[in-house]
């Protein structure tokens, strides 16, 4: 029986041959819309066609020592415009604008060297300016089990945390540490956001194989992709970037054998992706790193109400 029979006789008992033959499968042929289907039928039943809108503040453009060869940010190949931190009552500011318009849950990104401690500080300070129902996420360096703790008592309630494609050979970082994170976070309560991200032409369905499967192992509730955006002045611009028939496929696959029981995301927004089952999607503000503008919002962030519109076009409601 094929991978993609199996799929469709709802047998999602996926082993590394089958999950690589529906990698492998030749995006602008009819099997990839057979494969799109089954991601599509998969969100839509366990979500009943609930979307979601999550919203981001990169609070600050500074140089990050763990040199991702793909960020903006990062300190040997610094791409940004300006340098610039931004203060709590900047972002309770932001916050409060945002908090205008309908979304899920708000993510808080700092680069990897922003001080732990005024992190927690800017964390109390936004928390009462969130609905009860909102979820709060971090987006920091790799941090250990006091942190995680502190992270819960300062309101926080999940992390965005992943080991990157080539953790270690493109970055700074070493898979290792990611992973010791991400186990001190659990230990603690968080919730783990994960993606298979950054993707890039060059890296073989192997290697996103063995990432979509870390992710399955840990049984996330929210789960993405994302194809690597060639910033201009990082080293691995030069790499180009993958299709966005390429990443729906990739997107569908990751979908199908992590089975995110909440939602599924694709990274940037686009419209094609929607058909694969992807029902989230995200706003961002500030500082982003496949950004050259330091404030996103003036460049590739989204806002909520234009991520919400691309939704409702899908048939996703909020
Ligand atoms: S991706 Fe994150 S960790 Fe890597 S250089 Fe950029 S800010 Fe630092």
């Amino acid at each position: 029986m094929t991978a993609l029979n199996k799929i469709e006789s709802h047998n999602f008992d996926l082993s590394d041959s089958d999950i690589l033959e529906l990698l492998n499968i030749d995006a602008t042929s009819p099997d990839f819309y057979r494969l799109i289907a089954v991601s599509n039928a998969i969100t839509r039943q366990k979500s009943n066609n609930k979307g979601y809108v999550f919203t981001q503040i990169g609070i600050n453009a500074q140089p990050c020592s763990i040199d991702c060869k793909f960020c903006s940010l990062a300190s040997s190949h610094y791409s940004l415009s300006e340098k610039w931190e931004k203060s709590i009552d900047d972002v309770v500011l932001e916050l409060k604008g945002l908090m205008q318009y309908h979304f899920d849950d708000f993510f808080l990104m700092a680069t990897a060297d922003y001080p732990v401690g005024k992190f927690l500080k800017m964390a109390k300070s936004l928390k009462p300016l969130l609905r009860p129902d909102q979820k709060f996420v971090a987006n920091v360096g790799d941090f250990d089990t006091q942190t995680a703790q502190d992270l819960v008592e300062a309101g926080i309630t999940g992390i965005y945390h992943i080991n990157r494609l080539r953790e270690g050979i493109d970055t700074k970082a070493q898979p290792q540490q990611r992973e010791a994170t991400i186990e001190a976070a659990r230990k603690a309560g968080l919730e783990i956001y994960y993606c298979i991200e950054p993707i890039g032409p060059e890296h073989s369905y192997e290697e996103i194989l063995t990432e979509i499967k870390r992710a399955r192992d840990l049984n996330i509730s929210v789960m993405a992709a994302m194809r690597r955006t060639p910033v201009e002045g990082t080293p691995l611009a030069d790499k180009g970037m993958l299709s966005t028939l390429e990443m729906t496929k990739i997107a569908a696959v990751t979908n199908i054998v992590v089975n995110p029981s909440r939602s599924m995301n694709v990274h940037e927004p686009s419209q094609m992706t929607l058909l694969a089952g992807i029902n989230q999607l995200y706003a961002e503000l500030g500082a982003n790193p496949r950004d050259t503008d330091c404030h996103t919002e003036n460049n590739r962030g989204f806002t909520p109400e234009k991520a919400w519109e691309m939704l409702c076009e899908a048939g996703y409601e909020r």
